[in-house]
């Protein structure tokens, strides 16, 4: 699971980690003082595949959406991944309706089997020792970052769900978690293992 670095931490190497608990080892283990200009302020996560161990069978959900010959077609299309969600909205509103339908059947099944990462708990208390914020941008719905928080007992705030719209890889909701802190985007810090939504977050912030 490769995490990705906003491009704006520049005291860290520019290279995914292969899971979180080797990103925590190599936050703890080499952390240093913030250079003043490059201060870190605060990390946003993503939830599914980051925070949690991936649960939910993407392709299938992407199948039982769009039907075989579509998701063929589309994934054709759409070699780094398909945005479902961005997919469905020119559909009709009933087609609409049955797709989050089907969408949210898939993510209700992945709640069943939630678990956290393993090192979260101590990149959370690391962060937490050095007063470095922590938030959450997932394009799952409330009730299963609800479900992550009552759970583990682990919160990040703000959290933004698929409620909030226009959902990443718009830069919305990152730009709206910075104004919440007070901070400047060059200081903080997108993890997450997809390339499309969390490195083009990102992007599309500095863009
Ligand atoms: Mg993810």
């Amino acid at each position: 699971m490769p995490l990705f670095l906003s491009k704006s931490f520049l005291f860290l190497p520019t290279r995914p980690f292969s899971s979180i608990s080797n990103f925590t080892s190599y936050m703890m283990s080499s952390f240093s003082p913030p250079k003043p200009k490059t201060r870190l302020r605060g990390v946003v996560f993503d939830m599914d595949g980051t925070l949690t161990v991936p649960v939910i069978d993407f392709p299938a959900m992407y199948r039982a959406v769009l039907g075989e010959d579509e998701y063929k077609r589309v994934k054709a299309e759409n070699p780094t991944g398909i945005d479902i969600l961005h997919h469905i909205e020119s559909w009709s509103p009933d087609l609409q309706r049955h797709a989050y339908q089907t969408i949210a059947d898939f993510e209700r099944q992945g709640l069943d089997r939630l678990q956290i990462m393993p090192g979260t708990a101590q990149l959370c208390g690391f962060l937490d020792s050095k007063k470095i914020r922590r938030g959450l941008i997932t394009r799952n719905i409330k009730e299963a970052v609800d479900l992550f928080h009552n759970r583990f007992g682990i919160t990040f705030s703000p959290a933004l769900s698929r409620e909030f719209r226009p959902y990443k890889p718009d830069p919305g909701p990152l730009l709206h978690i910075c104004s919440t802190w007070e901070v400047q985007p060059n200081e903080v810090m997108m993890v997450g293992d997809s390339l499309k939504d969390d490195t083009d977050v990102v992007f599309n912030t500095f863009r």
